[in-house]
């Protein structure tokens, strides 16, 4: 009887199952373990993590390490994923300034238009045209603001709405005798050009502004040409959804426009085929010219474009990781997904920021098999029991999946890990078939933080992975799906008003000023998005004579498969094709985790007795 260590390092975690073997085939598991992966994939630097595993896995079995007979390494897939993401378009704004925000208190109500004025230029003064809107910069109070503004009103000087620096916005419009709209809290108020023709927006309480949001008004009220038009798009944009809005219109040049272009990704086929895809034609089309290409030997982007800065970005950071030089390293597999990005806009005077179109992309690179050689013999000589790299990990993965019951072959398994998406099929006769696609949960977490601009891949990992509340009170919160939850004790009130992730390290609040529904559709469109379409090229890859429906069971193992809407949206778009999806439960116990590793000892046990 000998007792054997399977061990799966992957990209993000690292996994090891212990079983005692007695006989050929003849295996009992007694333990597993799960740690984050230490360095990155098939590096020395993996050692670390691994040991560590195997002790937590050994430690309720009695047995010591050193009685291990053998430890089976995976022989990792040389593929590794990065991500990427880019504007298409460079959205930047001519000839206009703007200002859209969600000041917490700003005055008055209405939309008013004239020509920006500075307060000092009212001071006493009758300036004549108008109408005009008052510049009030931070050092004014608000004493004397509407002092000046009454008096002026007085000598019939039109003043119709205000710009202010600091918070004032109601005191100032509290002490008008005729009220106005007071946009307050523009940071920049230096910024904000003087004797040119302004249009600003307040909105009632608990509604948004409609006309400055709207190009057509925009254009109405500058009397836009149908070009200027097109280009106050991103600023019109930009303003949708706030509170207040100003828009000034700012002399021509003084604020510039500058493109980059977007760039074309080129798809290198085999026997010479080559391709090429504007990117900005869309994450569909890419991705319906990869399939066309397919199998890809190369993806090469465009250089001195938005794209091409992507994919140096991309390699330099893979030729670091796996220490190889930029030049030798090559993309093998890209997902390219539809998505939003926020983007500073050039002349904004309060930090305002529009949603641009933006591509992002998956990539995924080959790297060496050596370096897993090198892992085995350092790990060797730290443990001092024989290591062993043995069995492709595709077909591992699929023998520790078929340990699930109520499976039988033929059958696939989508592994969904974090870097990579990976799918084999079995047939009848065993014969297996893999293969590897760009893309999986990191990706997912990356379209999360960027579409919800939350700058924090922490806390966006636990928007993907954990549902949403709203804390309505001190005493009881409204989930996602609806229900009411109440306390009796107070909640912290830091929490108060907030949406927050219910992960279970703590609830953690979510800065953001979207809505709890509009969080949870970004959420499910980054997991469809990446993780369908995934599923079903993986499928139409792998599958026999491309027949997804000679396939009866489809089983998902890795992390992503723990999530608890991804089964759901996998199966749902599987059902036309009749197959039985679902989370693969590894042993009848590990759910989707521990496949590979579980694989190792069971091709192991194949052979060898104990
Ligand atoms: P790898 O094989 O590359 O090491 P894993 O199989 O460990 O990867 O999968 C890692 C991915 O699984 C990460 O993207 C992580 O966010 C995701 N993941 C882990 N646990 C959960 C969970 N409970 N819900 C959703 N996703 C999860
Ligand atoms: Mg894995």
């Amino acid at each position: 009887m000998i007792t054997v260590a399977g061990v799966d390092v992957g990209n993000n975690t690292t996994e090891v199952a212990i079983a005692r073997i007695r006989g050929r085939g003849d295996v009992e598991f007694l333990s597993s373990a799960m740690v984050r992966t230490v360095g990155i994939k098939g590096t020395v630097r993996n050692a670390v993590g691994i040991i560590d595993a195997i002790d937590r896995a050994l430690a309720p079995t009695g047995v010591a390490r050193k009685d291990l007979h053998v430890v089976l390494l995976n022989e990792a897939t040389p593929v590794i994923g990065d991500i990427a993401m880019e504007t298409i378009t460079e959205t930047v704004i001519t000839e206009s300034a703007m200002i859209g925000h969600n000041p917490a208190t700003p005055g008055g109500q209405g939309l008013e238009h004239g020509r920006t004025i500075a307060i000092s230029a009212l001071d006493g003064q009758t300036p004549s045209g108008g109408p005009f809107i008052v510049v009030v910069p931070g050092e004014v109070s608000f004493d004397d603001a509407a002092r000046i503004v009454n008096a002026a009103h007085a000598r019939g000087v039109p003043v119709v709405g205000a710009i202010v620096q600091k918070d004032d916005g109601v005191l100032i419009n509290n002490r008008l005798e005729r009220p106005m709209p007071i946009v307050d809290e523009v940071r920049h108020i230096d910024r904000v050009p003087l004797g040119m023709p302004a249009a600003l927006e307040v909105a009632p309480p608990g509604r948004t502004i409609e006309r400055l949001s709207n190009p057509y008004d925009i254009a109405t009220l500058f009397g836009l040409d149908p070009e200027e038009t097109r280009r106050s798009v991103p600023l019109a944009r930009a303003l949708m959804g706030t509170r207040s809005a100003v828009v000034i219109k700012t002399p021509a040049g003084d604020i510039e426009e500058r493109r980059i272009p977007a760039g074309k990704i080129i798809l290198l086929g085999h026997g010479g085929r080559r391709v090429e895809v504007p990117v900005d034609e869309g994450a569909d089309k890419i991705m319906e010219t990869v399939q066309s290409v397919y199998p890809l030997e190369e993806v090469q982007a465009e250089p001195g474009t938005n794209v091409g800065g992507m994919f140096e970005q991309v390699r330099q950071v893979m030729a670091d990781l796996t220490e190889q030089p930029v030049t030798s390293v090559r993309v093998q597999d890209i997902l390219a997904v539809d998505t939003f990005k926020p983007q500073q806009i050039l002349g904004s005077l309060a930090g305002e920021y529009a949603l641009g179109n933006a591509v992002g992309l998956a990539a995924m690179v080959s790297t060496q098999k050596l370096p897993m050689l090198r892992l085995a013999r350092k790990l060797e000589e730290e443990i001092g029991v024989p290591v062993q790299v043995g069995g492709v990990e595709a077909d591992m993965a699929i023998r520790g999946a078929m340990t699930t019951p109520g499976t039988r072959a033929p059958m696939a398994i989508v592994d969904v890990g974090g870097g990579s998406t990976d799918a084999s099929v079995i047939n009848e006769a065993m014969e297996i078939k893999s293969t590897h696609q760009a893309g999986a949960g990191d990706m997912c977490t990356l379209l999360i933080n960027t579409e919800l601009g939350l700058d924090d891949m922490e806390l966006a990992e636990a928007v993907k992975k954990y549902p949403l509340a709203k804390v309505e009170s001190l005493f009881h919160m409204r989930h996602e799906n609806g229900s009411v939850q109440f306390f009796h004790e107070p909640l912290d009130p830091r929490l108060y008003g907030r949406i927050v992730v219910l992960s279970p390290e703590g609830w953690k609040p979510i800065a953001t000023k979207e809505l709890m529904g509009k969080i949870v559709s970004v959420r499910q469109g980054a997991k469809r998005k990446v993780f369908v379409r995934n599923a079903l090229r993986a499928l139409e890859r792998v599958a026999p004579a491309q027949n997804v429906r000679l396939i009866h069971f489809v089983v998902l193992v890795g992390g992503s498969g723990l999530d608890f809407e991804i089964p759901k949206m996998i199966s749902d778009a599987l059902m036309d094709y009749g197959v039985v999806t679902g989370r693969a439960n590894v042993r009848g116990s590990e759910g989707p985790r521990n496949a590979v590793a579980t694989g190792l000892v069971l091709a192991y046990a194949q052979h060898h007795g104990g």
